[in-house]
């Protein structure tokens, strides 16, 4: 029985991974001194291999990220971010260096170890929203929950509150092709908050959508950040990187430059700069 959507991948529930009581524990405190980093990356490497060629994606990054960020990676297309996202987000790890998250170090990590501590710790937010085209906004958003231990009523409990959040309480029945794109992203943003993850990763969450629509979904990243979720956020749009704290610029994988941005757009102020779309509009 299909019942989730993980990687991007359709996976069975007989291939879920396993999670026991005794690994929750192991992964919800880090072993590692980390200075109150939640990431550290030293000397990260990442070179893919295709037959007789290889691809260095990523030549040496080092990097850190404190609770309560809120970081755009910005670049030119192929410069690595993406490679970068798959690795901090454990859905690949390096080929050299070391990956601290949350004083855990995930290169260490085997592929079940990897699965926990991405579905706890880590919300996930693409470009292409990744929803299941044949289930409601609910069991879009009720899907990662399937791999943890909760009772259906707290898994529709949970699911309504992160749909609450980004302000889709009324839509939860609704399938995707009966929602705007910018709706579609707001469950994809409901389906990563639902396991009260420590960071969110996005790449190009506004890459498919209008400005206005952009800047809404910014709004929704600054209320999480406002309330303490780390924000890492993929954009080659200058734009939208003004809605983050620090901006981290990649270059033929390598960080070319690392800055804090001293004064970041407040999307809900900018939304009243902005006019709305009509209500007809907004539900083609
Ligand atoms: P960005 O997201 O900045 O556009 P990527 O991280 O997707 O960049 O890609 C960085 C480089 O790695 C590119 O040269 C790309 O072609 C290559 N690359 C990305 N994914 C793979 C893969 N799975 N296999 C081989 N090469 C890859
Ligand atoms: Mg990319």
């Amino acid at each position: 029985m299909v019942v989730g959507l993980w990687e991007g991948k359709i996976m069975s529930k007989t291939k879920s991974p396993p999670i026991t009581t005794e690994l929750d524990g192991k992964f919800l405190d880090g072993s590692l001194e980390t200075d109150g980093k939640l990431i550290k990356i030293e000397h990260l490497t990442r070179t893919y291999t295709l037959g007789e060629v290889e691809v260095h994606a990523l030549r040496g990054v080092s990097v850190e990220v404190s609770k309560g960020e809120f970081v755009a990676i910005m670049g030119a297309s192929g410069s690595g971010k993406s490679t970068f996202m798959n690795i901090l987000g454990c859905l690949d790890k390096p080929t050299k260096g070391t990956y601290t998250l949350d004083g855990i170090e995930v290169g260490k990590l085997t592929r079940d170890e990897l699965a926990l501590i991405r579905n706890k710790k880590i919300g996930f937010v693409f470009q292409g929203f990744n929803l299941l085209s044949r289930t409601t906004a609910l069991e879009n958003v009720e899907l990662p929950l399937f791999y943890s231990s909760v009772s259906n009523k707290d898994r529709k409990d949970k699911s309504i509150s992160a749909l609450n959040i980004v302000g889709l309480e009324e839509r939860i029945y609704h399938y995707p092709n009966q929602l705007s794109g910018g709706q579609q992203q707001r469950v994809a943003i409901a389906r990563a908050l639902v396991n009260d993850p420590s960071i969110v990763l996005a790449d190009e969450p506004t890459g498919n959508l209008d400005s206005r629509t952009s800047v809404e979904v910014m709004e929704i990243f600054q209320k999480l950040n406002d309330q303490g979720i780390t924000i890492i956020l993929v954009t080659h749009e200058p734009d939208i990187a003004s809605f983050a704290k620090r901006h981290v610029v990649f270059r033929d994988g390598r960080i070319k430059s690392d800055k804090i941005n001293n004064s970041p757009r407040i999307a809900s102020e900018v939304l009243k700069t902005i006019p709305s779309i009509d209500e007809e509009e907004e539900e083609a």
